[in-house]
């Protein structure tokens, strides 16, 4: 059902060529939910897997699998010129300079930690500032909260209009001589603004701050060239971008990971170790202590193979014709709110619904087959600016559709009149 519903709907009402026939490639949307469909729009949260990277996975284990950098046997160079090919197809993504720019990580938080730790715990002393905004994930919050309450350092917050958009004016009103490190999300995951982060970074370069982006929410949706915005580092996680869970990366300018005392010790990020000093190996590998997540990295590299065929472009076409579309329809539904409805956005929708709390909303729903996300998606200080408790939030990838979009909001019709 939801292929020929797919397969009709792409045809009928998408103005991007061809990106429907991807669909068909994600073997998880054709399950049932209680006898429905399937339609996942919890796409913010974790997106799905195409066959091609389940096949790459699958392929490793099977016939590649071995430690890396370690062995001169066949397995291990195997294992390791695939890993290293990753690392440079995520490179080639973002546009870095080098390969040893990219380190894998488990993912965003496991490389704002990173940088945290290796810059922040290095470089950041007593009275010194960080400068945040009121959009971020908790995992862009709470480190940072932690290296000030250790250093006795404060974090500034840039604020946003009622919109849900980064007030860059009030932004740069924040630096001074103390400021030392900006870290900043590039999308929002709760309400999916996307901020001017070209514009901040400058600003940022202007007072000599470093910045870091939090990519998690645009690297799946935007394409991304880390030296024309010029940041500093940059983080996002696979299994958000059709790849698998506990790898990610941290992108970082060489000068800067040079610069930065090792997070992890172990294995690997060693030139050599005595009793008496232990000299570390050069960068990436100064940061990827003990034996890391080598089959995800590998499937994190297929995924981008994966998406760089279908084209960030087209991708980020196609969702913002799903997002004005599901906008439209949502706007005009009586007693719901967006939360953060701007222009600026990725597809991504928070909404709340008179009297109905998001976490009814979403149970009612997911017995429609719709998967959304209900809660405080993470970032806790932006609910509270909006004065909920938490939303809904529907999130939609290049595999959604327009007519999942109408059953989304036939199921908050629904669930309005199960509540009148
Ligand atoms: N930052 C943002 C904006 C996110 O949306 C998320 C995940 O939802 C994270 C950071 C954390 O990502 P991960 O859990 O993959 O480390």
């Amino acid at each position: 059902i939801v292929d020929t519903l797919v397969t009709s709907s792409a045809q009928q009402t998408t103005t991007v060529p061809g990106i429907g026939q991807f669909r068909a490639d994600f073997p998880i949307l054709d399950i049932k939910v209680d006898d429905k469909p399937l339609i996942y729009l919890d796409n913010a949260a974790s997106s799905q897997m195409p066959q091609a990277v389940i096949d790459c996975l699958v392929r490793y284990q099977k016939t590649q699998h071995a430690n890396i950098h370690r062995a001169v046997h066949y397995l291990s160079n195997l294992a390791t010129q695939e890993y290293e090919a990753a690392r440079c197809k995520l490179q080639n993504f973002i546009g870095a300079r080098e390969d040893r720019e990219v380190i894998f990580t488990s993912g965003t938080t496991d490389s704002i930690n990173l940088v945290m730790h290796g810059y922040g715990r290095k470089f950041i002393q007593r009275g010194d500032e960080i400068i945040l905004s009121e959009l971020e994930h908790h995992s862009n919050i709470v480190p940072w909260q932690m290296l000030a309450e250790e250093r006795g350092a404060h974090i500034r917050v840039a604020p946003i209009n009622d919109a849900g958009e980064l007030l860059v004016e009030e932004y740069e009103k924040l630096f001074n001589s103390k400021t030392r490190f900006v870290a900043l999300s590039h999308v929002s995951n709760a309400l999916g603004s996307i901020n001017p982060i070209k514009r901040m970074i400058a600003i940022a370069h202007q007072h000599d701050v470093p910045v870091l982006i939090d990519g998690a929410q645009a690297a799946p949706h935007l394409k991304i060239d880390v030296q024309d915005l010029d940041c500093d580092f940059y983080a996002f996680s696979a299994h958000k971008m059709c790849g698998p869970t506990g790898i990610g990366i941290l992108y970082g300018k060489a000068h800067l990971l040079e610069s930065m005392q090792p997070f992890k010790g172990g294995g690997d990020m060693i030139a050599s170790v005595s009793f008496e000093k232990t000299t570390y190996n050069e960068i990436p590998y100064k940061f990827e202590a003990g034996t890391p997540p080598i089959a995800a990295a590998i499937g994190f590299g297929a995924a981008i193979d994966y998406l760089e065929q279908i084209g960030l472009d087209a991708i980020a076409d196609y969702e913002h014709e799903l997002l004005l579309y599901a906008s439209e329809q949502i706007r005009m539904i009586p007693g719901v709110k967006i939360i953060g409805d701007c222009p600026d956005k990725v597809a991504v929708i928070s909404f709340v619904i008179d009297g109905i709390h998001p976490h009814d909303v979403g149970t009612l729903l997911n017995q429609e087959g719709i998967a959304v996300r209900t809660g405080h998606h993470c970032a806790q200080p932006i609910m509270q600016r909006f004065n909920v408790a938490a939303t809904s939030r529907a999130s939609f990838s290049f595999y959604n559709t327009k007519k999942e979009i109408d059953a989304l909001v036939a199921g908050i019709r629904s669930v309005q009149k199960v509540f009148a």
